[in-house]
């Protein structure tokens, strides 16, 4: 025992403990459990390289696969988000908001930039999951008003990437007014006759689905995305029916009229350039 306990686990711990560990070299992909290399998944997109299932991405690297090289330009917006009803759950709402900013590096949960894709001005706000779920609250308001009137002005394409368990509820009723919000920005767009394209990622629920990111003028989804108002069970429940098996999922949505376009995360890059070609073509690049 005693030398298994000095000198066998230290070796042990030492050889479990090492940095490449902490790196999770291997994912496990959450449909078919193949586990995958870490670097060949993200080389991949995120997608797994044996079923196809598309993992989340950040803004960050998404939004440099998707735009030309060299254009991406970072918009700032106004953080101010409010704790008004100083909420606090298993944690107050001031700390959460420290830990997602810590752990994105982002103020707040959406990625604002201006660049180009296929040589078309773009400005695209995109959800980060991570900081507290894509929650809409104050300053998504805020990132929408400011990437709109951006691209009203050099008349750009709006793109939205949401990706989202809705309303912030930690903000009450002023992430709830964020929905009309976003709204106008969007009406901002269509009334300067730019296009808006939503590319809806995995999920795309509540009060967002409810708002702008079902008011674009092209839908597109990836693969597999889980997109709806309220989730399967609860209208299961209140309609008294068993809905079928993949319902609010991106292919279902497809063949009933509510997306246009299923694609691949691959082929994102040519599919907006291909549809700012069109809807754009009015505009100079
Ligand atoms: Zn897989």
């Amino acid at each position: 025992m005693n030398w298994l306990t000095k000198s066998v686990l230290p070796k042990i711990k030492a050889l479990v403990n090492k940095d490449e560990v902490k790196e999770n070299l291997w994912i496990k992909c959450n449909s078919c459990n193949q586990m995958i290399f870490s670097k060949d998944l993200f080389e991949n997109l995120n997608i797994c390289t044996t079923c196809n299932y598309h993992m989340p991405l950040y803004p960050q690297d998404r939004l440099k696969f998707l735009l030309d090289e060299n254009t991406l330009e970072v918009i700032d917006y106004l953080s101010d988000n409010q704790d008004v009803l100083n909420f606090k759950d298993l944690k107050k709402y001031s700390d959460r908001l420290k830990i997602s900013q810590n752990l994105t590096n982002q103020r707040d949960c959406i990625y604002l930039v201006k660049g180009k894709i296929g040589g078309f001005p773009v400005v695209v706000a995109a959800f980060d999951f991570r900081f507290m779920g894509g929650s809409m609250g104050k300053s998504v308001g805020n990132a929408f008003v400011k990437g709109a009137q951006i691209a009203v002005d050099q008349k750009s394409s709006f793109i939205t990437i949401p990706s989202s368990g809705g309303a912030r509820m930690q903000e009450g009723i002023i992430s709830l007014m964020q929905m009309p919000r976003t709204i106008a920005a969007i009406q901002m767009i269509e009334d300067a006759k730019l296009p808006h394209i939503v590319l809806l990622t995995n999920p795309t629920t509540g009060g967002v689905t409810a708002s702008f990111a079902m008011l674009g003028d092209i839908h597109i989804a990836e693969p597999g995305s889980t997109i709806g108002f309220a989730g399967k069970r609860v209208i299961e429940e209140t309609v008294k029916e068993k809905l079928p098996e993949n319902f609010q999922k991106a292919e279902y949505l497809l063949e009933h009229g509510m997306v246009d376009i299923v694609s691949d995360r691959h082929q994102h890059r040519e599919v907006f350039s291909n549809l700012l070609s069109i809807t754009l073509k009015d505009f100079k690049k």
